[in-house]
């Protein structure tokens, strides 16, 4: 025997938990936690989920365990009593509106009685398994492998054969992207259906009484960003058609990822990597710029030159003959100021750089790219000591 107990929200995170476990042949006790959740509606798709393993031939003891006495004093905008559920993007400070005080330590606390009643009671060992992973930690203390680690040692002073349980988090360094791939893996190898299994899940917090949202919430955003970053269409039905819960999940993104930027960069390298600017001549950090190193993105530090093709184009920009060899560099035309030009951008994050001409040395091919400093991060390279 080999049991693992874990929670099952009825999320993507723990059904994809769920499906990895059946995978790796344990024995799974899965607890659904009714906390007074204003989206207690996932606990119906669980219990569907459960019954859709069952009817494939894996068998999941299921458990609803009902906390509503016990939380009703706790405020949080998660629960029934509580505020609306903010919308945006998942990283967002207003998030942590969301957070229930506690309640993975409440949880772990009844998984752990759980698991060493089992451990005991079979003489064995037992896994508490848990869908934690990168994404929760900034905004979720209780999501951060720290916290985990100090429970776990903490159950373990307070009970007796202690040593037969323990904490595992799988999913602990992967995002919802990687969480997913995870599930396709296990559904191929379960002989399972991948939109039977996820139109069985609920992720939204604000969700109607059939399960249905506008897709609006940080943690329906993360979920609906997560499938297309897997190239699906998530299976579950939103209040309007997957093209338009995809694109406003896009503009969030795309806004907060903008906000990112503003935070991080000067004005000058945020006008004119985000806004397609350009510097003064002569003015830039690294228009003269002769040491030795590496020439990054601004933005997001892919590595696009290096000094070596540099040279002095006498044009008050850096200029470079050629572009480092996985740099990818993405061009554009250009007919903005009534020239024709050709643009260049980082292929990752959509920096602009700069543009591309025809008038550089003829010996690496003839072009020049002429580069605001703005959008460069200089990486110096220690000179070798000889
Ligand atoms: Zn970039």
């Amino acid at each position: 025997m080999k049991p693992a107990i874990m929670a099952l929200s009825g999320g993507m995170d723990s059904s994809s938990l769920l499906l990895h476990l059946l995978r790796n042949q344990y024995d799974v006790t899965a607890i659904s936690f009714n906390y007074g959740q204003k989206h207690a509606v996932e606990i119906e798709r669980a219990k569907s989920l459960v019954d859709y393993l069952a009817s494939n031939g894996f068998q999941v003891l299921h458990q609803v365990a009902d906390l509503r006495t016990a939380t009703a004093l706790f405020e949080s905008d998660l629960l029934q009593n509580g505020g609306d559920v903010p919308e945006g993007h998942y990283e967002e400070e207003n998030m942590k509106a969301t957070v229930v005080p506690n309640r993975n330590a409440l949880f772990s606390s009844l998984l752990y009685g759980v698991a060493l009643s089992q451990a005991t009671k079979h003489k064995t060992n037992a896994t508490i398994v848990l869908g934690v992973h990168s994404g929760d930690h900034a905004i979720y203390p209780d999501c951060r492998p720290e916290f985990y680690r100090a429970l776990e040692h903490a159950f373990a002073l307070g009970n007796w054969e202690s040593e037969r349980v323990s904490f595992h988090l799988p999913y602990l360094e992967m995002d919802k992207t990687g969480i997913l791939r995870d599930a396709e893996a296990s559904i191929e190898s379960l002989g399972l259906d991948f939109d039977e299994v996820f139109s069985r899940t609920l992720t939204s917090y604000a969700p109607d009484n059939d399960g249905r949202s506008h897709g609006a919430t940080g943690s329906d955003v993360e979920r609906i960003l997560a499938f297309h970053s897997v190239g699906r269409k998530d299976p579950i039905e939103y209040l309007k058609p997957w093209d338009e819960v995809l694109n406003d999940a896009l503009e969030t993104q795309r806004i907060h990822v903008d906000n990112q930027y503003k935070l991080r960069l000067t004005d000058l390298q945020y006008h004119v990597t985000r806004e397609a600017g350009t510097e003064r001549a002569f003015t830039g950090e690294y228009w003269d710029e002769k040491r030795p190193g590496n020439y990054r993105c601004i933005c997001c530090s892919t590595l696009l030159f290096t000094s070596t093709m540099k040279f002095d184009s006498g044009c008050g920009w850096p200029s470079f003959h050629s572009e480092h060899e996985e740099a990818n560099i993405r061009r554009r035309e250009d007919h903005t100021h009534g020239m024709r030009r050709v643009e260049v951008l980082c292929d990752v994050c959509e920096a602009h750089l700069g543009h591309v001409f025809n008038d550089g040395p003829a010996a690496y091919g003839g072009e020049r790219y002429c580069i605001n400093s703005a959008s460069l991060m200089f990486e110096i390279k220690e000179e070798e000591s000889s």
